[in-house]
């Protein structure tokens, strides 16, 4: 049976330079008619876009209405996009991500896919801003659920379905950055190879008892290998 290997974008595959969380904040302003400077920090590291959603809802007093939702979404799209395709922004991809994507594609014994707390339009706007979207099956998304916990099954099923590969538990590995995707990994079974790109150290990510922990994916061979064993 091929490894499933369910990817992280946010601090796994990249660095928005900041650019997702202006982005919602930008549309805070916009939709929601409150300043971001009245809001209170936001914690991103492995939040998904649906939770994110309802605490600023609630902190800037509004309903959480579908219409309201989806004209706040729409509008984060937009600022996401020009903010990811203006010449001031200083996002890019991780160590070792490229090459370790090109190397698993050749692979017939990976299947590759996401598992992020990004709505689906959202990863695809920074997946193609660096030319990555071609490398996963399907995934699960932020508008898949709230807890992060929950989307394990979405990526699992979306995949199975294109593949025809039923896979176990021990089959899957979740890529990711925080102590939130160690626990959606477990959530299902799965193991997590956590790395320490994003907003948490290696000490602090082996703290929540990984599978594997690496300081980065820049040993493109050790990590495949790592993955496919
Ligand atoms: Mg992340």
């Amino acid at each position: 049976m091929p490894r499933l290997l369910l990817f992280d974008i946010d601090g796994t595959l990249m660095d928005t330079g900041g650019a997702g969380g202006a982005s919602l904040l930008d549309a805070v302003e916009d939709v929601l008619g409150v300043s971001r400077s009245q809001l209170a920090p936001l914690d991103l590291a492995g939040a998904t876009d649906a939770g994110v959603v309802r605490t600023l809802f609630s902190q800037t007093g509004h309903e959480l209405a579908d219409a309201l939702v989806k004209q706040y979404l729409d509008r984060y799209l937009l600022r996401l996009h020009e903010r990811l395709h203006h010449d001031s922004f200083t996002g890019r991809l991780l160590p070792g991500v490229e090459s370790l994507l090109h190397q698993l594609k050749t692979r017939a014994n990976a299947d590759l896919g996401l598992l992020t707390g990004n709505v689906r339009a959202g990863a695809d706007i920074k997946l193609q801003r660096f030319q990555l979207d071609s490398f996963f099956l399907e995934g699960a998304f932020g508008d898949d659920a709230e807890d992060r916990n929950h989307l394990g099954p979405f990526a699992t099923r979306r995949i199975q379905a294109i593949t025809g590969h039923t896979y176990s538990p021990e089959d899957i590995i979740v890529i990711g950055d925080t102590p939130k995707d160690i626990a959606c990994a477990r959530a299902i079974g799965a193991r997590c190879l956590a790395v320490a790109t994003g907003t948490f150290q290696a000490a602090a990510l082996a703290h929540h008892s990984p599978w594997q922990c690496l300081e980065d994916l820049s040993e493109t061979d050790r990590v495949c290998d790592l993955l496919l064993q």
